[in-house]
């Protein structure tokens, strides 16, 4: 049996439910795909239930923006989600925002039966107790000044004009659990000290809100980055005080938490890392397929040192049993040579659909292509697929079989390089050579060719062809020559060495 099995059995006869619940602030980042893609292969691999959720509590953090382009970037990925919004479910509504009369009912019932209490103490009070505390050193961490007041204690305060938070009686003992990714975990009683559940102004914060609603939602595994392992005592604490006052039905989900995503030199990739943001893949051309297999890999392994798949296997595949606890490093080069693997496992009728929208934006094609330009993009994209690392290098790839001669332009250090004086013989040997074939395809352009430069004038292949290479293509680096002049037609070619022996 896989350790899948051995996994799922803690869930009993229950389903698997899954949650992925970001914060809709700023851009979506790979670190938060990262997540939503194991709970997703998660729910897929047991057959369970993919919840999104949108933690949008906080008024003054969350956006609209942010919000469209999470559900966005998950289209985009084709993680599909079974319950949220836009697509509904039983426990719904899917946003935070729309439940607080949820949490205000559910603050209020915590409190009238003592699992949390009103806190009066001020920021300032709390910051000088925690300097003091760190001068005799004492673990930091609220001290407990609020937890036992008397009704004439509270009264004197609200007389005071104080208001008060709603903090949460952590119960007087350690945490244990055991973690799905990290195995036993424990953490003592000193390091858990109570914690603010309701601001003042009556806004619930994530410590509340989340645990309810995952209680709500019937969340049966938490799978989240390990950046959140120390809530999870918090969370466990708060899930007994939700059964007790009949919020939960009694169960409490397992946890797994995911290794750290660490980007350049020794530190965790940051929300502000360039390579960390989702649109910078989709701006440049990856394909949502290749992020995800390359995301697979930060902390997960298929095994057989298989490194190429799609999601649908990985999730075939995926057990938390094969989720390394260890840091995983954020690695952009290999990320971008998986994306070179998937381009060249594309049929090109597919590449030429994904990569038109980026030709398009560079105003090389239209949008869609016309008759023309898609038999260019036929006859010229097998000619680059094998080099392409992203859809947006097709446009400096393809660009000069698809622009007019009004709007080529050769690249001018190339130019500068190859097209001296020198050369002026090279391309009117070459322009009488191309004007000459009879046969237009690319076995007599090269014959032609290499007639009249190698064996016409004794020049050697880099020296005959660098001028003209430049000439028609604009690069010294560009597709194979002669196919390019073939799709280019004769025409078109010696227009182009025309205005380069023009130049010289
Ligand atoms: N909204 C939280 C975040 O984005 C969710 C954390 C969790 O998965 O519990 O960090």
């Amino acid at each position: 049996m896989t350790d899948a099995a051995v996994v799922d059995a803690s869930a009993g006869a229950e389903r698997v439910r899954v949650r992925f619940c970001p914060s809709p602030t700023g851009n979506p980042h790979v670190g938060m795909i990262r997540t939503a893609l194991f709970n997703w292969a998660y729910a897929r691999h047991t057959g369970g239930t993919f919840v999104f959720r949108i933690e949008d509590t906080d008024s003054a953090r969350d956006s609209e923006d942010s919000y469209s382009a999470l559900l966005e970037a998950l289209r985009w990925l084709g993680l599909t989600w079974d319950e949220g919004p836009e697509v509904g479910g039983p426990h719904g509504p899917y946003r935070q925002s729309q439940r607080l009369d949820i949490y205000a009912d559910v603050a209020e019932r915590l409190r009238v039966a003592g699992y949390a209490y009103q806190c009066f103490c001020s920021q300032d009070e709390l910051e000088a107790r925690r300097e003091l505390a760190k001068a005799e050193s004492r673990t930091p961490g609220y001290d407990g000044q609020c937890r036992n007041l008397t009704e004439s204690q509270v009264a004197a305060y609200v007389a005071e004009g104080r208001v008060p938070v709603l903090r949460f009686r952590m119960p007087d003992r350690d945490f244990t659990w055991d973690d799905l990714v990290r195995g036993d975990i424990t953490f003592g009683k000193d390091h858990v000290p109570d914690y603010v559940l309701v601001r003042g102004n009556g806004e619930p914060l994530y410590t509340l809100v989340n645990p309810v609603d995952d209680a709500l939602m019937r969340i049966t595994h938490v799978l989240r980055g390990e950046d959140l392992l120390s809530s999870t005592p918090r969370q466990l604490a708060l899930y007994e005080a939700l059964a007790a006052i009949g919020v939960s039905d009694g169960t409490t989900p397992r946890f797994g938490h995911l290794p750290y995503v660490m980007g350049e030199g020794n530190r965790k990739l940051s929300k502000r890392d360039p390579e960390s943001a989702l649109q910078m893949y989709r701006d440049t051309g990856y394909l949502p397929e290749a992020l995800l297999n390359y995301l697979a890999l930060l902390g997960w392994s298929m095994g057989d040192d298989q490194e190429f798949f799609g999601k649908e296997l990985m999730s075939e595949h995926f057990t938390l049993s094969r989720v390394n606890p260890n840091p995983a490093r954020f690695d952009l080069k290999k990320c971008t040579a998986i994306n070179g693997d998937w381009i060249r496992a594309l049929s090109p009728e597919d590449l030429i659909d994904r990569i038109v929208p980026f030709l398009a934006d560079a105003g090389v094609v239209t949008n869609p292509p016309t008759l023309e330009q898609q038999q260019v993009l036929r006859a010229g994209v097998p000619l680059v697929q094998e080099r392409m690392e992203t859809l947006g290098s097709s446009v400096s790839m393809l660009a000069f079989l698809l622009v007019p001669n009004e709007r080529f332009e050769m690249d001018e250090a190339d130019a500068a390089a190859v097209l001296t004086p020198d050369s002026a013989v090279t391309i009117d040997a070459a322009i009488a050579a191309i004007d000459a074939v009879e046969t237009w395809d690319t076995e007599s352009i090269n014959e032609a060719l290499r007639s009249a430069l190698i064996e016409g004038l004794g020049l050697k292949p880099k020296l005959a062809f660098g001028p003209v290479r430049v000439a028609v293509t604009g690069r010294r680096v560009s597709p194979p020559l002669f196919e390019s002049i073939e799709i280019l037609g004769k025409a078109v070619t010696i227009a182009r060495l025309g205005v380069a022996r023009a130049g010289l």
